[in-house]
C-alpha cells in the first residue's frame, strides 16, 4: 500500500489502517515521513494525558478504570503502553494482553504497546509519532503510560497536557518517585493501593511537598484511590477534566503544547543527527578507527567527537 492510501484511510477512521500506520511509524517503513506529513495537519485536537509510576503500581489498573469512565461520558479512547525494559521482559506485549481482554470489543478504544527495542531515545520519538497517529484518526483522549519512573519516562511525560503520577505506599517508591523527578511533572497525584497500611501518611508527605506550590498555578490534588475495587477513580477521573478545562481557560494549554513539540523536535533532531554521524562513522570504519585512539588514550572522547563532526558537519545533512 502506498502512504497516500493508508493515509486516506487512517483519517476515514479505519482501525485497521492506524494499526498498519504505526507499524510503519516504528519500522521507519518507506514513506512514513510522508504519511506523517500528510496526516500532521489533522492532528492537535486531542487531549494527552500521561500516566507515570514505577512498576506494579497500579498504572493499568487505573487506566482500565478510566477508560470504562471515558467510554461512559462518549469519548473516544487511544492508550500507549510505552515500555523500556520490555526487551527483557515482555513486559508490552503482557499489559496489551490483559487490556485487550477488557476493552478488545470496543471500537471506541485503541490500544498499542511500545516497547524499546533497546533504544530509549527512538522509543521516545516513537510515541509522539504515535500521538499524531492517533490524533489524525480522530480520537478525544490519548493516555500515554509509561513503565518505570526514569529519565526516559519523565521525557515521554513531556508529551502530555496533563500529567498523572501513580505511587503506592509500602513500596519504598515514594522516594523514587522524588528521585527519578516525577514529582515535579505532575499536575495530579494517586496514591493507589490505599487499601493498604501507610495509605494516608504517603498522602500527606505528597500534599505536604506541594505546599506553598504549584504548577504554573495549579494547585495539585492527591487522591487516595483503590483503582482494583474503581474506589476514587471517579475523582481521579474529574481532576484530569478540571485540569483541562483549567488548562484550557487559563491558557496553559498552548505552553504544554509547545513543550511537547518543542521535545519533538529534539528527538527527532538528535536521531537524525546522531544515527547519521554514528551511521556513516562505522560504515566507513572512523567509528572503529576513533575508538581505538581513544581506548589507547592518544585522543579523549570529546575529540572524538569533534573529529565526527569535523567530518560529518551539519551541512552534510543536507540531501545532495
Ligand atoms: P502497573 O505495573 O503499574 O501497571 O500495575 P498493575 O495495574 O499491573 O497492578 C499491579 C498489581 O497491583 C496487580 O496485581 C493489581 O491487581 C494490583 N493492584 C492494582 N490496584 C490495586 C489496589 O488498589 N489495591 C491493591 N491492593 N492492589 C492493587
Amino acid at each position: 500500500m502506498i502512504w497516500a492510501d493508508l493515509a486516506e484511510r487512517v483519517l476515514g477512521k479505519d482501525r485497521r489502517a492506524l494499526a498498519r500506520a504505526i507499524s510503519w511509524v516504528e519500522d521507519g517503513q518507506e514513506g512514513c515521513l510522508d504519511l506523517l506529513r500528510a496526516l500532521y495537519p489533522h492532528t492537535g485536537k486531542a487531549h494527552i494525558v500521561g500516566v507515570t509510576g514505577s512498576p506494579g503500581v497500579g498504572k493499568s489498573t487505573m487506566v482500565d478504570a478510566l477508560a470504562v469512565l471515558y467510554r461512559a461520558a462518549g469519548s473516544t479512547l487511544g492508550i500507549i503502553a510505552v515500555d523500556p525494559t520490555s526487551p527483557l521482559t515482555g513486559g508490552a506485549l503482557l499489559g496489551d494482553r490483559i487490556r485487550m481482554n477488557r476493552h478488545g470489543t470496543d471500537p471506541g478504544v485503541f490500544i498499542r504497546s511500545l516497547a524499546s527495542r533497546g533504544r530509549l531515545g527512538g522509543l521516545s520519538r516513537a510515541t509522539g509519532d504515535v500521538i499524531s497517529l492517533m490524533e489524525a484518526f480522530g480520537l478525544d483522549v490519548i493516555v500515554v503510560e509509561t513503565v518505570g519512573s526514569g529519565q526516559a519516562e519523565v521525557d515521554i511525560m513531556r508529551y502530555a497536557h496533563t500529567v498523572v503520577v501513580i505511587t503506592a505506599p509500602g513500596l519504598g517508591d515514594e522516594i523514587q518517585v522524588l528521585k527519578a523527578g516525577t514529582m515535579e511533572i505532575g499536575d495530579i497525584f494517586v496514591v493507589n493501593k490505599a487499601d493498604r497500611a501507610g495509605a494516608d501518611r504517603t498522602v500527606n508527605e505528597i500534599r505536604s511537598l506541594w505546599k506553598g506550590h504549584t504548577q504554573d498555578g495549579w494547585v495539585p490534588p492527591v487522591y487516595p484511590v483503590v483503582a482494583r475495587d474503581g474506589q476514587g477513580v471517579q475523582e481521579v477521573y474529574q481532576g484530569v477534566l478540571d485540569h483541562r478545562r483549567y488548562l484550557v481557560e487559563e491558557g496553559g494549554l498552548a505552553a504544554r503544547v509547545t513543550r511537547g513539540l518543542e521535545t519533538q523536535v529534539r528527538e527527532i533532531l538528535e536521531e537524525t543527527v546522531v544515527d547519521y554521524m554514528l551511521g556513516k562513522a562505522r560504515e566507513q570504519g572512523l567509528l572503529q578507527e576513533l575508538l581505538e585512539e581513544v581506548a589507547g588514550r592518544r585522543l579523549d572522547p570529546h575529540g572524538a567527537v569533534a573529529r565526527l563532526c569535523d567530518r560529518y558537519g551539519w551541512q552534510r545533512l543536507k540531501p545532495d
